[in-house]
C-alpha cells in the first residue's frame, strides 16, 4: 500500500526534512508515526498522501509511482484511494454535518442524491446518525472529528491518513475516535496515524519512529 525508497525532502531554504526514508506498509496495516516535533512526520505523511512530491527517491502508493503521475493524476489517486483526517477537523462552518461529509465525494463523480445517501451511511457508521443536520458549531470536538472521519471514509478509500486526530480532544472523545479508526482498519482500510498520544501509539500494532528526518 505504501512504499518509500530513499525518500528525501528538502524544503526551499535548505531544511532537509526527510533524509533517505525506506518504508513499506502492507495493505490492512495500522501504523502509528511517532517522533519529536520537527522530526519529519508531517512531511512524510504529505508524501504518502501525494500532497507533495519527494525531492529524491521513490514514493509508491496503492501501486502507483508518484513520479509517473502529473498533478491531475495525483488528484485522482487521492480522490479514489486516500482519505485525510487533520487535528483541526477542517470542516466547513456553514454546512451541516451531512453536507460536510457529502462534500467528500465531490471529486468522485457521484451525483448529489447518492452523495447525500452515502454521507448519511458514513455518519451513522461513526455514531452520528442523530446529528446529520447539525453544523460544526453545534457539535462537540469529538463529534466534529467523527464528522471529519466520516468525510474521509465516505469514498471508501483504501488508505486513511490522520495527522494528530486526537490532538484537540479530551481523552474520552479521543478514545472514541481511536476506536472508530481501529474499526475501519478492522474492516480492511490501511491506516497511518501521526500521534503524540500514547494511547493511540500503544494501540497500533506497529510504530514508526522518526528522528531528524530518518526512521529509527
Ligand atoms: P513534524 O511533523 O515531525 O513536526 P515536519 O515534517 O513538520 O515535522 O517538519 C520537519 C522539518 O521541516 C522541520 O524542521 C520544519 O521546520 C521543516 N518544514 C516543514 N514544512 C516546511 C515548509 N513548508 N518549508 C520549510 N520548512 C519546512
Amino acid at each position: 500500500m505504501i512504499e518509500l525508497i530513499g525518500a528525501e525532502k528538502t524544503y526551499p531554504g535548505g531544511v532537509r526534512a526527510l533524509r533517505g526514508v525506506d518504508l513499506k506498509v502492507e495493505a490492512g496495516e495500522l501504523v502509528a508515526i511517532v517522533g519529536p516535533s520537527g522530526s519529519g512526520k508531517s512531511t512524510m505523511l504529505h508524501l504518502i498522501g501525494t500532497l507533495d512530491r519527494p525531492s529524491a527517491g521513490t514514493v509508491r502508493i496503492a501501486g502507483h509511482d508518484v513520479a509517473e503521475l502529473d498533478d491531475n493524476g495525483l488528484s485522482e489517486l487521492r480522490a479514489r484511494h486516500i482519505g485525510f483526517v487533520f487535528q483541526s477537523f477542517h470542516l466547513s462552518d456553514g454546512l451541516s454535518a451531512l453536507d460536510n461529509v457529502a462534500d467528500g465525494l465531490l471529486y468522485a463523480g457521484v451525483r448529489r442524491s447518492e452523495r447525500t445517501e452515502r454521507a448519511a451511511v458514513a455518519l451513522r457508521r461513526v455514531g452520528l446518525g442523530h446529528r446529520l443536520d447539525h453544523r460544526p458549531n453545534q457539535l462537540s470536538g469529538g463529534e466534529k472529528q467523527r464528522v471529519a472521519v466520516a468525510r474521509a471514509v465516505v469514498g471508501e478509500p483504501v488508505l486513511l491518513l490522520a495527522d494528530e486526530p486526537t490532538g484537540n480532544l479530551d481523552s474520552i472523545s479521543g478514545a472514541e475516535v481511536l476506536s472508530i479508526l481501529r474499526e475501519l482498519n478492522g474492516s480492511g482500510t490501511t491506516v497511518a496515524i501521526i500521534t503524540h498520544d500514547t494511547e493511540v501509539a500503544v494501540a497500533a500494532p506497529r510504530r514508526i519512529r522518526l528522528r531528524d528526518g530518518r526512521i529509527e
